[in-house]
């Protein structure tokens, strides 16, 4: 059972290379989006005649292992790392999801969570639709390719992004183009890069330097943007909708090397263990991050207090996923194996251990029990997100709230479940303040007001 918020998905499109090299970039784009969903990989291709594709359960590397290169060939492509939030984890499910309508093949590779998605899929099968998977994308796959029965891909796409709702940064591959549409919200990021004539557009911005595009810029929230061989054009769909990219995008699940709508995550995190300081100043020897979105954090909470920054804690990389079903000895054991104490760093002192989140706790707990095994004098833990209480409905897989630390306990409970000698959360104003900027974020898992309903 981990203990942080899973990632959702990431999706990497290109259009306009040379055939043999479209999936090598979808490939190396998707490799720098892994961490982004772990559970299946895919990738489709516009080969002129159709869209073929390949996917398999696992990560990247693994999936595309046994492809031959040369069975991929085209000038646009789209590809998907899935971490499943609605429908099971099976390879059907796997994206890209590919259909044929009346203007041929498409492929969609989607980011995000529809919460309107079982009104509209029971809707749909009223009429008549068979859906294929249990994936709420294939409500948007099937509302496509059934506008496309007017002939124009442009409506049809238009038309599926104002029925549904929830967030969705979405790639469409049709037959001569790449659309991505970004929701009115823009819960989850997407951008627009160039490698010569070769469009790019990626849920990162790190996918984007992995392949060696430069970055041109981020769809804005309620964007649909149309790239062919005449360039680019777009159009606004969600008109009047206020700016709600998801904060935990920044807190943890993207990669700190990634800047979102104007915003470098690694810059974030760092003002954002600053911020912690000036709001929580504790006396300690040393200050420890957890690997690896704590990491910047605690360097600025170090700058900012002026105690020194150690790699207290080494993280195995590894360590692979968790165990299917580990005895009780072994769950002891995992963070263990994730994360082992460097005992020279902390014995005899004082630290400050800063995480990104507390979830579970479960994690921190055994954390601080290593810590104090390796002859740490107090631990003291800093988060830089304010207490998680609240369930998410946009595409991040929370734990029902009943398994929320914070939920139902007090900082004082939770400080001593965990067995800190401190527990300190940064606020929201802190938080939002590590941003530079006033609004323009959902933080609906810290105090339960969401962009939208959710039912
Ligand atoms: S509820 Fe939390 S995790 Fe979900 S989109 Fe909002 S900030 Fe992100």
């Amino acid at each position: 059972m981990n203990d942080k918020m899973e990632e959702e998905c990431g999706v990497f499109g290109v259009f306009g290379s040379s055939g043999d090299e479209t999936a090598n970039l979808i490939y190396s784009g998707l490799l720098a989006l892994q961490h982004r969903g772990q559970e299946s990989a895919g990738i489709s291709i516009q080969t002129g005649e159709k869209i073929i594709t390949r996917k398999s359960m696992g990560l990247a590397s693994e999936a595309f292992k046994a492809v031959n290169p040369e069975t991929l060939t085209g000038t646009s492509g789209v590809g998907h790392v899935r971490y499943s939030t609605s429908g099971d984890k099976s390879l059907t499910n796997a994206q890209p999801l590919v259909g044929h309508c009346k203007l041929g093949d498409l492929a969609i590779a989607h980011n995000g969570n529809l919460v309107n998605a079982d009104i509209i899929r029971s809707l749909m099968e009223d009429g008549g639709t068979v859906f294929q998977t249990t994936s709420d994308s294939e409500i948007l796959l099937n509302l496509i390719s059934r506008g496309a029965s007017s002939g124009s891909y442009d409506k049809a796409i238009r038309e599926a992004a104002s029925a549904v709702k929830g967030s969705y940064s979405t790639i469409i591959l049709t037959e001569d183009r790449l659309a991505a549409v970004r929701d009115p919200y823009g819960i989850r990021p997407l951008c627009i890069g160039k490698l010569g004539d070769i469009y790019i557009v990626s849920s990162e911005t790190c996918a984007l330097d992995a392949v060696g595009a430069d970055f041109v810029r981020d769809i804005e929230p309620g964007e649909l943007v149309f790239i062919d061989k005449n360039g680019i054009h777009s159009e606004i769909t969600g008109k009047g909708s206020e700016q709600n990219t998801c904060l935990f995008e920044y807190i943890y699940f993207a990669r700190p090397d990634s800047v979102i709508d104007g915003i470098s995550v690694y810059r974030f995190r760092y003002q954002s263990g600053m911020e912690l300081y000036n709001e929580h100043p504790v006396k300690a020897d040393v200050v420890v991050g957890v690997p690896d979105s704590g990491l910047a954090a605690a360097l600025g909470y170090a700058a900012a207090s002026g105690i020194p920054f150690t790699h207290g804690l080494i993280k195995n990389k590894y360590s692979g996923r968790s165990f299917i079903a580990p005895s009780k000895h072994l769950r002891e054991q995992t963070v263990n194996v994730k994360l082992n104490v460097l005992k020279e760093e902390v014995n005899g002192k004082r630290v400050i251990l800063i995480d990104d989140s507390l979830v579970r706790g479960t994690t921190s707990k055994k954390l601080i029990k290593s810590l104090r095994k390796a002859g740490a004098e107090e631990v003291h833990l800093g988060i830089v997100s304010p207490p998680v209480t609240h369930s998410c409905y946009f595409g991040i897989d929370t734990p029902y709230r009943t398994e929320l630390i914070a939920a139902g306990k007090s900082t004082e409970e939770i400080c001593q479940l965990i067995g800190a000698d401190s527990l300190f959360y940064i606020s929201p104003e802190g938080v939002l303040k590590s941003t530079g900027k006033e609004k323009g974020f959902c933080m609906g898992c810290f105090n339960g007001i969401y962009p939208m309903s959710y039912s």
